[in-house]
């Protein structure tokens, strides 16, 4: 570890083109964010940083003097992508936040929330601002505290003096709270309360040693915003147990039992459509709780392989990162050392119990929202957020509802948390212009939205060749070539690579 050391800042911006007077998208297939199928053609029409209009039908050649225009026939326009759970890198993986940037915007990727703010207080809220004012390239950042970062520290936060923590981050400009690790539950709520006093957002990874005292149900009772993962939720649907079936010699600072363990827990809930399951769904949904499942974090827990050798760790992975997923007892994640056949077994019927909780709490209208958390077990930035969409429509989502939850549903759940109103994450009028551009109908293939693209026959030469990849990622209007983000970032690991070993 090397936690004397600090996660490099974003330097200046040194890619992107725009915000412009007028931009125009034409002839472009739009897929608006909302679940309505995709239409087209339309020209978008862009002043500055806000959508200014869609015209359907072309417009007049006189109507494109003195705009800046991208020819956009056959291609597809979505609103940028919500990653809701999405750390800046981190000491321990040794990622500058230019590297996680630009994998997040080359992905579409055009708003954060980063759980914890575990670089620091003063180190989030600069990047935050930066990218605010475009002076860095980066998605715009929503930055949730822990009390780790609070100058009197955990110890001094009780009931009483929550409201002075909640002011402190607010002052700071933090836009919410993350809880994780050991909580005293009414600590918990009196940092919910108040934080929903003062229109600051909140979201918990519950982890086994809070959950006890307080599962994801209760806490949504209490006006907690979000979950994480499922933490807390099996929990609420125990129905003939009040805690976990631990094996006697776990140990929760004991990565692998941690997570051989929780790949066993959903089956310890109450059945799919039973009355307990069906009313725990049901209250959440009525108090407008929202999930965030990250699925894809947990990935390599039913293929540690697959995870390992994805295609895109030889060229994006950065080597200090590569070397934090390795098998070792002192990294979050690194507990591959000892990982079974029958863990895999167990993760994979795990992941299909909490996906069907969570196909049909969305169809029965709860808020899904798409976060990737990674930077942790073999998930690299931006590849593994598009993974999420793959894992979403695996649980059941149709391809418009997994883009849904990755655009609406991520700008309305922080929206709300906020108490601001709805500013993007769809394709409308006056909205901020937050865009994604691609060449591929991505209802169709996912895939086609990796940086590495997916394989396709070309009908020319019969032989399979990579396509895809996100074209344009346009943030407040400015206009990012994802592939020249992509170059960038290979450049990194190269160097990285050559100065390391
Ligand atoms: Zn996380």
């Amino acid at each position: 570890m090397q936690t004397n050391q600090t996660v490099p800042h974003a330097p200046d911006r040194n890619t992107g083109n725009g915000p412009y007077e007028r931009l125009i998208i034409r002839g472009v297939t739009m897929i608006d964010g909302t679940g309505a199928p995709p239409d087209g053609p339309v020209d978008i029409i862009v002043e500055k940083n806000r959508i200014k209009d869609i015209n359907q039908g072309g417009l007049p050649e006189s109507a494109l003097e003195n705009a800046h225009v991208i020819e956009a026939e056959g291609m597809y326009i979505m609103p940028g992508f919500v990653d809701t759970h999405a750390h800046i890198g981190g000491v321990n993986q040794g990622v500058p936040a230019e590297y996680v940037h630009k994998l997040w915007l080359a992905h579409g990727v055009t708003t954060i929330r980063d759980p914890g703010s575990f670089n620091g207080a003063d180190w989030t809220i600069y990047e935050k601002e930066r990218s605010a004012k475009n002076e860095i390239v980066a998605p715009r950042i929503y930055a949730y505290t822990c009390p780790r970062n609070w100058d009197k520290g955990f110890s001094a936060l009780t009931v009483d003096s929550a409201p002075e923590f909640v002011n402190w981050a607010l002052e700071k400009g933090f836009d919410g709270f993350k809880f994780i690790n050991r909580w005293d539950p009414n600590v918990a709520k009196a940092v919910i309360a108040e934080a929903n006093n003062q229109n600051l957002g909140t979201m918990a990874h519950l982890s086994q040693t809070t959950v006890a005292r307080l599962d994801a149900l209760e806490a949504a009772r209490a006006g907690l915003g979000s979950i994480e993962h499922w933490y807390g939720l099996p929990e609420a649907l125990f129905a003939t147990k009040t805690v976990q079936h631990y094996p006697e010699h776990y140990n929760y600072s004991n990565e692998y039992h941690r997570f051989s363990q929780s790949g066993r827990i959903w089956k310890q809930a109450a059945a799919p459509y039973s009355d307990k399951w069906n009313k725990v769904m049901d209250e959440l949904i009525e108090l407008d709780f929202t999930m965030n499942p990250t699925f894809a974090i947990y990935e390599a827990t039913r293929d540690a392989a697959r995870a390992q050798t994805a295609d895109y760790h030889e060229e994006y992975t950065m080597p200090s990162l590569w070397e934090y997923f390795q098998p070792n007892l002192n990294n979050h994640g690194s507990f591959f050392g000892d990982w079974t056949t029958k863990d895999e077994i167990e993760w994979k019927e795990n992941y299909r119990l909490w996906m069907m909780f969570v196909n049909e709490f969305k169809n029965r209208g709860g808020r899904i929202c798409t976060g990737s958390d990674s930077g942790f077990i073999y998930k690299t930035y931006g590849f593994d957020y598009i993974r999420e969409f793959e894992l979403l429509q695996e649980a059941g989502f149709h391809p418009l509802e997994v883009i849904r939850a990755a655009t609406m549903k991520g700008a309305e759940s922080l929206s709300k948390e906020n108490g601001k109103p709805l500013e993007f994450g769809v394709i409308q009028q006056d909205m901020l212009a937050d865009l994604v551009l691609v060449e591929e109908n991505p209802l169709k293939n996912f895939k086609s939205l990796y940086g590495t693209g997916t394989l396709k026959f070309n009908p020319e030469t019969g032989q399979a060749e990579k396509t895809g990849g996100v074209s344009y990622t346009i943030k407040d209007g400015i206009v990012y070539d994802a592939k020249e983000l992509l170059n960038d970032v290979r450049e990194m690991v190269k160097e990285a690579k050559i100065t390391n070993y």
